[in-house]
């Protein structure tokens, strides 16, 4: 009876197996599907001055299926990464971004404005990836200046020679170089002090507790006190309350991203944010008259 219950569930173990494989295969059959039919999307989330002010945005991919429903990135990032599908996903990404921030010149953008895109590891790693963004960039004609990569440690620590060529090709190029998650991996700090950087993003995991525990706004307050030292700007993503914002912006953080302030929207939604540059014009023009 024992033996006939072990079968059974060792039967059962291997149904749901099959069943997972099933689904990761048809996840990326559709994945792929997803990239021809133009079901991917780019969606903007804004980042904020302390002050307030919106001064840049990242951009968040999204994959809205022909039913409507939408797939979170959590749930097709991590099978695109396996599987290499997240080169030519990522591609899409560089060139759509780019495409936006074309897009973008018909506004009055606040000073020093740009857009994150997040890069993946395997992505960083492609042997045609600086060729890439140089292509991006000069096919839809954006500035580069205004271009800003986010890394994850896991594609800067791995082969730090690699990587400092990379990232000293691409700022060479204009590009602005952003550590995503930081406070989550094992960065060691001497790697942060050896690599051409401009900005840490503290992770929302670091963010949640900074209002209600003292040993996480100590170590935030630590993080930032020393970024500044190696002069990278702070970024936080993920502040959901007032306490949290208001925390960040004493303690001296760059830019402040969360949806206290804005959640991921669509490009049109952001552009909606912005003034167009021809009124902006015509209250120029208006004040030369006075
Ligand atoms: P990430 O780069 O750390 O992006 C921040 C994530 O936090 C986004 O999730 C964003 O929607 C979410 N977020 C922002 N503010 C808040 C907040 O106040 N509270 C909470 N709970 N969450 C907040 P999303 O869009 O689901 O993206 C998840 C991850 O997927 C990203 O994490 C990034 O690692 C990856 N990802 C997204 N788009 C791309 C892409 O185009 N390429 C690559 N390679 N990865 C991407
Ligand atoms: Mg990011
Ligand atoms: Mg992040
Ligand atoms: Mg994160």
């Amino acid at each position: 009876e024992a033996k006939e219950a072990g079968r059974n569930r060792i039967c059962l173990f291997s149904e749901q197996r099959q069943r997972a494989i099933n689904s990761r295969t048809s996840l990326l059959q559709d994945l792929r599907q997803a990239l021809q039919e133009r079901e991917l999307m780019l969606y903007y989330q804004p980042q904020f001055l302390p002050s307030g002010e919106l001064c840049a945005a990242e951009a968040l991919l999204r994959w809205q299926n022909p039913s409507g429903g939408f797939v979170t990135p959590g749930e097709f990032i991590p099978l695109a990464e396996e599987t290499g599908l997240i080169v030519p996903i990522g591609e899409w990404v560089l060139e759509m971004a780019c495409r936006h921030l074309c897009a973008l010149e018909d506004f009055a953008l606040p000073e020093g404005f740009s857009i994150s895109v997040n890069i993946s590891p395997r992505q960083f790693s492609d042997p045609g990836f600086l060729d890439k963004v140089r292509d991006a960039l000069a096919t839809y004609g954006a500035p580069a200046q205004r271009l800003k990569l986010e890394l994850t440690e896991s594609s800067l620590f791995q082969d730090m020679a690699h990587a400092t060529r990379v990232l000293g090709e691409l700022r060479a190029v204009g590009l602005g170089i952003e550590l995503d998650d930081f406070g989550t991996g094992y960065s060691s700090l001497s790697c942060l002090k050896s690599l051409p950087l401009d900005a840490l993003k503290l992770d929302g995991s670091l963010v949640r507790d900074i209002a209600g525990d003292a040993r996480d706004s100590a170590i935030v307050r630590a993080v930032i006190a020393m970024a500044k030292t190696l002069s990278l700007q702070v970024i936080a993503e993920g502040v959901e309350t007032q306490e949290q914002r208001a925390f960040l912006a004493h303690e001296g953080c760059d830019r402040l991203q969360g949806f206290l302030m804005a959640r991921p929207m669509p490009f049109e939604h952001f552009c909606a944010l912005l003034e167009p540059a021809s009124q902006c014009r015509r209250i120029d023009g208006a004040a030369d008259q006075t």
